[in-house]
């Protein structure tokens, strides 16, 4: 998923290029694994650290998820990713 999705947060762009070469990027479930959610790619976004607490401890509201589309509001701002 990380690779595939270039190591490039889906909210803000970000890459994390460490010393090493490699990259940092986290990957983040829209349903949470303790609530069922699944290790499926239409399940999980690829966030930097920042946007990952922001999606987990923000306030969500507006949730629509498609096929191929998750949008979500945040603390009033839209983010609208592709889940293909
Ligand atoms: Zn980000």
């Amino acid at each position: 998923m990380k690779k595939y999705r270039d190591y490039k947060c889906q909210f803000c762009s970000t890459t994390i290029l460490k010393a090493n070469g490699e990259y940092y990027i986290e990957a983040s479930h829209i349903s949470p694994k303790s609530e069922g959610g699944k290790d499926s790619f239409d399940n999980i976004l690829i966030l930097c650290p920042n946007c990952h607490k922001l999606f987990d401890y923000g306030k969500r509201s507006n949730e629509k998820k498609l096929e191929a589309f998750y949008c979500v509001t945040i603390n009033d701002k839209t983010y609208e990713v592709s889940l293909r």
